[in-house]
């Protein structure tokens, strides 16, 4: 089978199985999401959703987590995980968003990235699922698939699977396509038990590393 019927067939397969798939993370505003996302490196979005729930009433803005406290943010967000450098990262980022973007969250990838605890993968939500533009997100869900259905032969450089998922998925499915990859690898497509027999995509899945 072709590369291109393969990646054409996942890609409807996806929408048919997960129609309405979205970010799992909560939040009403870019800078809500922006800070998300930097909280859930590491931690479940299910967790991140339990955090934010009060601390997004607390500080709604980017000008509220820019005057932020530090030590009483790292013991708002300590469940977390990794909390000291994720409040460091997230007043400084605030900070910035607030001096030089008016406290909005910019849609350039060199600018966000340039931003404190800005990886390309949180750039990438912020473009994908605000500004509605081509954005691969890479997280652990879409490498293991990617990897595992035969659509890039790396398995943890994301920034790798990035560059091919971006040169096979079309520009406009890209951000959904990887909302779909995060829904699948929870519900079908697991990290240790793969259950290959119930899948949707098996007849074109090349199941690469995955023990029969
Ligand atoms: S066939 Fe198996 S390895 Fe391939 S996507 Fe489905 S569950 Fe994952």
């Amino acid at each position: 089978m072709k590369k291109e019927q393969q990646v054409a067939s996942i890609i409807e397969i996806l929408k048919q199985e997960y129609p309405d798939a979205i970010c799992t993370l909560d939040y009403e505003n870019p800078v809500q999401l922006l800070v998300a996302t930097q909280l859930a490196a590491q931690c479940t979005d299910a967790r991140v959703n339990i955090v934010t729930k009060t601390l997004f009433q607390k500080y709604p803005d980017a000008e509220a987590f820019a005057t932020a406290d530090y030590e009483t943010l790292c013991e708002e967000i300590h469940s977390t995980g990794f909390f000291r450098s994720k409040a460091r990262h997230i007043i400084d980022c605030c900070q910035i968003l607030c001096e030089k973007y008016n406290g909005e969250v910019p849609s350039d990838m060199k600018e966000l990235t340039a931003r404190p605890g800005v990886g390309r993968k949180t750039a990438s939500i912020i473009r994908g699922d605000v500004y509605h533009l081509p954005a691969v997100v890479t997280d652990t869900h879409a490498m293991r698939l990617s990897y595992r259905m035969g659509l890039t032969q790396y398995r943890d450089n994301p920034y790798k699977i990035e560059m091919d998922l971006a040169k096979i998925i079309p520009p406009d499915e890209q951000a959904d396509f990887c909302h779909r990859l995060v829904e699948h690898g929870r519900a079908v497509c697991m990290a240790r038990r793969p259950n290959c027999a119930e899948c949707a995509l098996a007849d074109y899945c090349k199941k690469v590393g995955v023990k029969s």
